[in-house]
């Protein structure tokens, strides 16, 4: 599975938010159709571009190429986070002071962390760790979330999830992750409603319906 296109088209043309275009740079890094059809696009939208009546730029949008540009200095260092299975172009794209703080969840052994987190959009970028093995209690999406597997792999009502895959889930939609049994599962998840994920209260209300639909299941 692999970025839908209109992530794609975001990240060629810049509009992508931190969340994504650290997603999408570590899809890219696994995936050489991604790789061709980006390729595609930019060369489509150059020409577009070029065609185009100027117009005001959005607010925002200064402050955001600045901050691009500084990033994508020459020389400027991948962000470390040891032991994290992420590609240099992940790491480029994240900023370079991230202080991991790990939490855990009420699901045996699984443990997340925010990576960063989008002022335009309000995205929310998270690595998630579970042990091999190990169901991730049933749970509600409240929006959109993206996910993407950096180790290991899941499987889920929706199918398998090997690393390197992409997969977006639509809002409301829910799962019962189980990870691959002799491998330890690294996921990157980028979430649109955070405020519900982020707060204890989120969490304990969240894991709390997860354990019920289990039960019942
Ligand atoms: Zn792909």
């Amino acid at each position: 599975m692999h970025p839908p296109e209109e992530t794609l088209l975001a990240f060629a043309s810049g509009q992508a938010d931190l969340p994504h275009r650290v997603m999408v740079e570590e899809h890219l890094d696994r995936c050489a159709p991604c790789c061709g059809a980006l390729h595609e696009i930019t060369a489509a939208g150059g020409a577009l571009l070029a065609g185009l009546s100027p117009v005001p730029p959005p607010e925002g949008l200064w402050e955001e190429l600045r901050r691009r540009i500084e990033n994508a200095a020459p020389g400027r260092p991948a962000t470390a986070l040891p032991g994290m299975p992420l590609s240099t172009g992940a790491r480029r794209e994240l900023p370079a002071d991230v202080e991991v703080r790990w939490r855990r969840t009420l699901a045996r052994g699984a443990r997340y962390a925010v990576l960063a987190r989008d002022p335009f959009t309000g995205g929310v970028l998270l690595v998630g760790h579970m042990p091999p093995g190990r169901f991730f209690p049933r749970h509600r999406h409240a929006g959109r979330e993206d996910t993407l597997v950096l180790a290991g792999g899941y499987a889920d009502e929706w199918g398998r999830h090997d690393a390197g895959q992409y997969a977006v889930y639509p809002p409301g939609s829910q799962h019962r992750p189980l990870t691959d049994a002799g491998e330890e599962c690294w996921v990157l998840a980028r979430l649109e409603r955070p405020n519900r994920l982020l707060g204890w209260r989120g969490w304990l209300e969240r894991l709390l319906e997860g354990r019920s639909g289990a039960r019942s299941a």
